[in-house]
């Protein structure tokens, strides 16, 4: 910064993986990204305008109807329309970027044994190479440090433009340990690179990716990944990440991309999904959209919602609707006081969504 300028402020964290996505949408999901010691996206809001059923508009903040304010983050779109939204920012610093191979234990080490007030960031993205013995355990982590010096012209520096996203993607549904490889050695050689804080959190997203191996399979039917996201103690990470290998590596649901995330506890919305200072585990699985391949998927899924359960875990609602009702109960204990302050607040349902009717008859049913 020179002296004497203000410095320029900006968001404390977005979602990765895609830019396309809206601030009403990030308040609703109740978002993380990838800071090191951050909660959801709560953290980081200090008001909205809430639009209810009745049309009438609300402000709402830790203050002021405080109720809406806790409900309608994480409330997924069902309390009505976030008009606009008030954040906590913070001011944009250079950052450089360090990349290693870590393990598991050492992850989940990270926030104890670095100072979070200077490493602000950091994903570990792990092996999907069923046929190796670091499947699900060992990682690329890339973290963000202060650092002083701005970074250079971004159009200089090391990075996986579309094409490169277009072969990784590609070799992640051929040949996973080569994809990994690649990747891997694609991250070191961006180690000590400089970014701001904002705009490394933005992320090339391909649309329509999936058209170009289905076609290149052969696919009998469309494909896609499909997403999850498991949360546990960071304790047991490694016993999770061990029992989800064994389930994996049939590579029946081939693992095409997975990442780790650490996230602070969330302690003011009603649907919080970050109840614990969580391992935040993302598995991306490849399926086919077929009977038989929704039916693999879905079994899958629902294994590892029952292995993160069994760990004292939990699981991120809204990604798919695998999970059965006891698991849904068990990982988010108060989902039917969520759904009876929908009934109670939308009598007529005028804001609802396929996940909301699903899981409304899901626990209508004895
Ligand atoms: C490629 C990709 C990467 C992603 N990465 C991350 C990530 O790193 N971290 C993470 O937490 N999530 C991630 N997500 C999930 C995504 O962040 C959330 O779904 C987010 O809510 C998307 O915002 P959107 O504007 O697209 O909303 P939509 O997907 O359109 O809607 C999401 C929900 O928000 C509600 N909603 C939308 N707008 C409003 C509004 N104005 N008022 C009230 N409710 C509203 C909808 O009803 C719906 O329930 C990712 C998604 C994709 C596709």
């Amino acid at each position: 910064m020179h002296p004497g300028r203000a410095a320029r402020t900006t968001w404390n964290s977005k979602q990765t993986g895609a830019d396309r996505l809206t601030l009403g949408g990030a308040l609703a999901a109740n978002i993380h990204g990838r800071g090191l010691r951050l909660p959801p996206i709560v953290g980081d809001v200090e008001a909205f305008t809430l639009i209810g059923p009745n049309g009438l508009s609300h402000l709402c903040s830790r203050t002021e109807n405080a109720d809406l304010f806790r409900l309608a983050i994480g409330g997924y779109g069902l309390f009505g329309i976030i008009a606009d939204v008030t954040l906590r920012l913070m001011p944009r610093v250079p950052v450089q970027r360090s990349v290693e191979i870590l393990t598991l234990e050492e992850l989940v080490s990270v926030p104890e044994l670095r100072d979070t007030t200077v490493w602000l960031f950091g994903d570990f993205q792990f092996s999907i190479d069923e046929n190796s013995p670091d499947f699900l355990q060992r990682g690329v982590f890339s973290a963000y440090c202060r650092c002083d010096e701005p970074p250079i012209e971004f159009a200089a520096q090391h990075q996986l433009r579309k094409s490169d996203w277009e072969e990784l993607m590609w070799l992640a549904h051929t040949d996973r340990a080569k994809a990994w490889d690649v990747y891997s050695r694609f991250y070191r050689s961006t180690h000590g690179q400089r970014y701001w804080s904002d705009t490394h959190q933005l992320s090339v997203y391909l649309d329509q990716y999936h058209t170009a191996p289905d076609h290149r399979l052969v696919s009998q039917c469309p494909c896609s990944e499909m997403i999850s996201e498991l949360y546990v103690p960071r304790d047991v990470l490694r016993e999770f990440m061990s029992r989800a290998s064994d389930l994996l590596r049939s590579g029946e649901t081939p693992v095409i991309y997975g990442t780790i995330r650490l996230i602070e506890r969330d302690t003011e919305t009603l649907l919080a999904w970050a109840r614990e200072p969580w391992a935040c585990i993302i598995f991306n699985l490849h399926c086919e959209h077929s009977p038989v391949g929704l039916a693999c998927a879905a079994s899958a899924f629902r294994a590892l919602i029952g292995i993160a359960l069994s760990l004292g875990g939990s699981f991120y609602l809204t990604y798919h609707r695998w999970a059965s009702r006891s698991q849904v109960e068990a990982a988010h204990p108060n989902f039917r006081k969520f759904l009876a302050e929908k009934k109670a607040r939308d009598p007529a349902g005028i804001f609802s969504s396929d996940w909301y009717l699903h899981h409304r008859d899901l626990f209508a049913e004895q």
